[in-house]
C-alpha cells in the first residue's frame, strides 16, 4: 500500500477515533502518523491506543507512527467562587498565591515561578486571548493587572503570557510521568509543548536518549528568538498554529509558518503545520475555501507533514478530513507552480557523502526518468538527507528496523520498509529492485536509483549510488 504525495498527514486520536475499526478506516484513508494528546489521555488508554495501532500496523503490513503530544506547562488561573466574573475596560484584578476561591477583585494563579516573573506592561492573556489584561504593578507575589477590553474570567481558564520568559522547564511532573509511560510502551515520536529555549529541547531529549524522536512544538514567540538553535537539536517541529495564534498577532502567524518550514528544510528536520486546517469540517462533510487553500499553502510549501486535530478526534467526519487533505495533496504536487516553488528553497548541500550522495541522486532523477529512490538506511539518516533535496521521485527507505521504518513514517516523500539487512551490493541492487516493484512503484523495464553504504549498518557510512533497472518482462 503506497501513498500518492509526498506530503504526510498527522491526525490526532479522541473519542471518535478510538473504536480499532476506525483507526484502520483513518490509515487506509491516508493517516500515516497518528497523535496521542496526553492532555486528554490517561496511561491506560495510552496504551490501548498504541497497541490498537500495531495491530492496524500488522494488518496493513506498513509502519504506523505514534506520535504522543506531551502536554506542558499550559498556566491556568484557580478557581472562582462564582463561575465568572465580567470586567469593563480599565477594571483591575490581582493575580496571587492564595488558593482560596478569586472575585471580580482577586483571582488565585497557582504558578509561583510566574508571579515572580510577571512585569509591569505584561500581557496577561486568559482563555486564548477572550480577555486581555496587561501587568500594571507586581509586588513578586502578586500582580495587579488592569483589563484592556470587556471581557469574563471564567475558573480555571487558561493563561498565556507572550511577553514574559518564564523561568520553568518546559516539563511539568505530569509530562515526566506521561513520557515514561509512552518510552515505556515504546512510542515513535514524542512532541514537547511551549518549548521557549534551547535547553527546554536537551532536557527532554536526555531523557528520551535516543528512545524516540522529539519534535519542538513551536508555540511560543520566545522560541523565536533562537528558532535556529531549536531546530538544530529536535528531530522534527511542529508549527502549532493554535497557541501560537493565541500568543501572537493572528496575521504574523502565516510569515511565521513560512519562516519555520523553511529553516527547517535547511537543517533536514521534519516540519509539521498544524491546527486548524480544515477546522469547519468538524460539523460539515466538505471543507471551506479557504481551509483547502491553508492546507494546499503548506503542502506548496513543503511541508512535511499537514495535521488534524479536532476535525479527527471530535468530529463528525474523521475520514473525509482525512480524504480531503489526502487529495489537496496529490493535487498540489502535480501542479506546475509546485516545483518551482520548491526548487527555489533548495538548500545548499553540506560538506558530507550523504549530501554529495542525495545531490546526485536528485540531479540524476532530473536527468533521468527515475521511478523512485531507494535508500538503504540503518538509522534513517541517509533517508533524511535525500527528503531534505525534495527530488523528483519518491523515496523508499529500506531498513532492518521497525524503529527507524516508523519514525521515518513523517518524512516528505519517504515510504519506509523494513527489511533483512543487505549482505553485500548485489544483494543491496537486487532487493532495492525488488522491493520498488513489490510496492508498486516501478516495472518491467523502469529504472530506479539506489543508494546505500557498505559495510551496510555502519553510521554515516553513504558511500553508493547505483543505477538500476528492472528486466524488460
Ligand atoms: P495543542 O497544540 O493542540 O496541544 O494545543 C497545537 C497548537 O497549539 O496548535
Ligand atoms: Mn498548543
Amino acid at each position: 500500500m503506497r501513498r500518492l504525495r509526498r506530503c504526510k498527514i498527522v491526525a490526532t486520536l479522541g473519542p471518535v477515533s478510538t473504536p480499532d475499526e476506525m483507526l484502520a478506516k483513518l490509515f487506509a484513508a491516508g493517516v500515516d502518523v497518528f497523535r496521542i494528546n496526553m492532555s486528554h489521555t490517561s496511561h491506560e488508554d495510552l496504551r490501548g491506543r498504541v497497541f490498537a495501532l500495531r495491530e492496524v500496523a500488522k494488518r496493513y503490513r506498513r509502519p504506523v507512527a505514534v506520535l504522543v503530544d506531551l502536554q506542558g506547562p499550559k498556566l491556568r488561573i484557580g478557581a472562582l467562587r462564582d463561575t465568572a466574573v465580567t470586567l469593563s475596560p480599565g477594571d483591575r484584578i490581582t493575580l496571587d498565591g492564595d488558593p482560596t476561591p478569586g472575585d471580580a477583585s482577586r483571582v488565585h494563579l497557582p504558578h509561583p515561578e510566574i508571579l515572580v516573573a510577571l512585569k509591569p506592561t505584561d500581557t496577561v492573556l486568559v482563555d486564548d486571548g477572550k480577555m486581555r489584561l496587561h501587568v500594571v504593578s507586581t509586588t513578586g507575589h502578586s500582580a495587579v493587572c488592569e483589563a484592556e477590553r470587556a471581557g469574563v474570567i471564567s475558573s480555571r481558564k487558561g493563561v498565556s503570557l507572550p511577553d514574559t520568559e518564564i523561568a520553568v522547564s518546559a516539563m511539568t511532573p505530569k509530562d515526566h510521568a506521561d513520557l515514561q509511560a509512552a518510552l515505556e510502551i515504546g512510542v515513535d515520536w514524542i512532541a514537547a509543548s511551549f518549548v521557549q529555549r534551547p535547553e527546554d529541547v536537551s532536557e527532554i531529549k536526555a531523557i528520551v536518549d535516543g528512545r524516540a524522536l522529539v519534535m519542538s512544538k513551536i508555540e511560543k514567540p520566545q522560541a523565536l528568538t533562537k528558532l535556529d538553535e531549536i531546530i538544530a537539536l529536535s528531530d522534527g517541529l511542529m508549527v502549532a498554529r493554535g497557541d501560537l495564534g493565541v500568543e501572537m498577532p493572528l496575521e504574523k502567524v502565516p510569515g511565521i509558518q513560512k519562516r519555520i518550514t523553511r529553516r527547517c528544510r535547511r537543517q533536514g528536520k521534519p516540519v509539521v503545520v498544524a491546527t486548524q486546517m480544515l477546522e469547519s469540517m468538524i460539523t460539515a462533510p466538505v471543507p471551506t475555501r479557504a481551509e483547502v487553500s491553508d492546507v494546499a499553502q503548506a503542502v506548496f510549501e513543503g511541508a512535511d507533514a499537514i495535521m488534524l486535530s479536532a476535525e479527527s478526534a471530535v468530529g463528525n467526519y474523521p475520514i473525509e478530513a482525512v480524504a480531503t487533505m489526502d487529495r489537496i495533496a496529490i493535487e498540489v504536487e502535480s501542479d506546475a507552480v509546485y516545483r518551482s516553488i520548491i526548487n527555489a528553497q533548495r538548500p545548499e548541500p553540506e560538506p558530507t557523502a550523504a549530501d554529495a550522495i542525495a545531490t546526485a541522486a536528485r540531479d540524476m532523477g532530473d536527468t533521468l526518468e527515475i521511478k523512485v529512490i531507494v535508500a538503504w538506511t540503518s538509522s534513517g539518516a541517509t533517508a533524511f538527507r535525500i527528503a531534505r533535496e525534495r527530488v523528483g521521485p519518491p523515496i523508499i527507505a529500506l531498513t532492518p528496523y521497525v524503529d527507524t521504518a516508523r519514525r521515518l513514517a513523517i518524512v516528505w516523500g519517504v515510504h519506509p520498509v523494513v527489511t533483512k539487512d543487505a549482505e553485500d551490493v548485489d544483494d543491496m541492487v537486487d532487493r532495492a529492485l525488488a522491493s520498488a516493484a513489490e510496492e508498486g512503484f516501478a516495472l518491467h523495464g523502469d529504472r530506479i536509483i539506489v543508494v546505500g553504504g557498505v559495510p551496510f549498518g555502519e553510521r554515516g557510512g553513504t558511500n553508493l549510488m547505483r543505477l538500476a533497472q528492472l528486466p524488460p518482462e
